[in-house]
C-alpha cells in the first residue's frame, strides 16, 4: 500500500497544450480519491501521468515516497483500468487477468491460483474460461479490474471505470467497487465527470477545471462548502441558487424578494456579493407563516419538478427563479405565495469578481 506525492506538475502536450497546469496533491494511503471536472479538464492527462503514459513537463510524482517522475510505466507499481477495459479479446478471463504475471514470469501454477482467488473476490466464478466478447458489459468491466488487482500494484488507477455501462448495471457497479476498493484497501485514484459517482464513491474529490485544482475536499465539504462558484454549478444534481446580494449590518445579506441570515464573516456591511444557497437547503412555507424579516424571502411557486421522492419548486423572487427541494407530499400549487428560509452556515457568500468564497 502507498500514498501518491504530487508536486508542481504539468504535462504539455507537443501542441501546446498545459491539459496538467502546475498542481499539488497528495492521496493518502488507502485511499480512495476521485479526479472530477468537465470534459477537457486535464482528468485523464493527470491519471496517465501518474501512470507514467504520458510524461510530466514539470514537477515531481512519488508513489510510495519513491520518486517515479522519470521511471517507465511498468515500474512504478501502479495498476490502470482504461475506460474501454482493453481485455485481449483472443485470451480466456483466465489468461487475461493474469497476463501481468506472465509477463513478470510467475510461474503457471501461481497464475492458476491468482486467477481463481481473483475471479472469486470479484464474483468472476465460472467465466474464467470464457472469452471477453462471451461476457456482460459488468463482467468484462470486473475483469478488467481483476487484472488490474492480481498485477499487485501499489496503487490502482481507473479512468472512468464505470462509463462504459448502462445506468441499472452503474449503480450495481458502483457499490460493488466501493466495497471491493475498502475490503483490499488498495490506494485507488478514480477520473470520472459524473459528479454524483464522485461523490457516491469517493473519501476525497478534488475537482479540477483547465488543467488546475478548484478544490480538494471531502464529498460532504465540496457539496456544502463549495470554494468557488465553479465548483458550486459543477457540484450536485440540483444546480446552487447563485444571486446577486448585498451585505447588511445585522449578519444578513439581501437579496430577491427578502434577506436570509448569513455569517458575514469579514466582508464589510454593503459589500456586493454572489449569494450561493443549495435548493437542498431551502425550507419552503406558505406565505405569512410568521417569519421574521431579515431571515426569509418572498415569491411565488412558478413550477415543481418531481425528482422521486422529492420535488424541486422553482419560486419567482422579484423575477429570479430560486430552485428550492420539498418533499413530494409538500410539493405547492403553482401561483401559492410563499416564504423560503436557510440556516445561516448554508447561506454562503462569493465575491462578485472572482467566484472564490468570502464566508
Ligand atoms: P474527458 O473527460 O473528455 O476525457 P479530460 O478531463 O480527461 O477530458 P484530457 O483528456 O486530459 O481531459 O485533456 C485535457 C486537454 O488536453 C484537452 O484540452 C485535450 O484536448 C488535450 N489533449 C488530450 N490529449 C492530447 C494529446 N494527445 N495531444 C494534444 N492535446 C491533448
Amino acid at each position: 500500500m502507498a500514498g501518491i506525492d504530487i508536486e508542481g506538475l504539468a504535462t504539455v502536450y507537443p501542441n501546446g497544450v498545459r491539459a496538467v497546469d502546475g498542481l499539488d496533491l497528495h492521496v493518502a494511503d488507502g485511499e480512495f480519491f476521485a479526479l472530477l471536472g468537465p470534459s477537457g479538464c486535464g482528468k485523464t492527462t493527470l491519471l496517465r501521468t501518474i501512470a507514467g503514459l504520458e510524461n510530466a513537463s514539470e514537477g515531481t510524482v512519488r508513489i510510495d515516497s519513491a520518486d517515479v517522475t522519470r521511471t517507465e510505466p511498468g515500474k512504478r507499481g501502479v495498476a490502470m483500468v482504461f475506460q474501454d477495459y482493453a481485455l485481449f479479446p483472443h485470451m480466456t478471463v483466465s489468461e487475461n487477468i493474469t497476463y501481468p504475471l506472465k509477463v513478470r514470469r510467475v510461474a503457471a501454477s501461481t497464475r492458476t491460483e491468482t486467477a481463481e482467488r481473483t475471479a472469486a473476490e470479484l464474483s468472476l466464478d465460472g467465466l474464467l474460461e470464457r472469452r471477453p466478447g462471451q461476457l456482460s458489459g459488468g463482467q468484462q468491466q470486473r475483469v478488467a479490474l481483476a487484472r488490474a488487482i492480481a498485477s499487485q500494484g501499489k496503487v490502482l488507477l481507473l479512468d472512468e471505470p464505470l462509463s462504459n455501462l448502462d445506468a441499472r448495471l452503474r449503480l450495481e457497479a458502483r457499490t460493488f467497487l466501493k466495497k471491493l476498493q475498502r475490503d483490499l484497501g488498495i490506494t485507488t485514484v478514480f477520473v470520472t465527470h459524473d459528479q454524483a459517482e464522485a461523490l457516491a464513491l469517493a473519501d476525497r474529490i478534488a475537482v479540477m477545471q483547465s488543467g488546475k485544482l478548484r478544490q480538494l475536499g471531502s464529498p460532504r465539504e465540496v457539496f456544502a462548502r463549495p470554494s468557488n462558484t465553479f465548483v458550486a454549478n459543477f457540484i450536485g444534481s440540483t444546480p446552487m441558487n447563485l444571486v446577486d446580494g448585498v451585505v447588511e449590518a445585522n449578519g444578513s445579506v439581501s437579496l430577491v424578494g427578502g434577506s436570509l441570515p448569513a455569517a458575514t464573516g469579514s466582508v464589510p456591511e454593503g459589500a456586493e456579493v454572489t449569494v450561493g444557497v443549495r435548493p437542498e437547503y431551502l425550507t419552503l412555507a406558505p406565505a405569512g407563516s410568521g417569519l421574521q424579516d431579515g431571515e426569509s424571502i418572498r415569491g411565488e411557486v412558478v413550477v415543481a419538478e418531481n425528482l422521486g421522492t422529492s420535488s424541486l419548486v422553482s419560486v419567482d423572487c422579484d423575477g429570479t427563479l430560486i430552485g428550492v427541494t420539498v418533499p413530494e407530499e409538500d410539493e405547492p400549487e403553482p401561483g401559492a405565495p410563499v416564504v423560503l428560509t436557510a440556516p445561516e452556515r448554508r447561506v454562503l457568500l462569493y465575491d462578485k469578481e472572482s467566484g472564490e468564497l468570502l464566508a
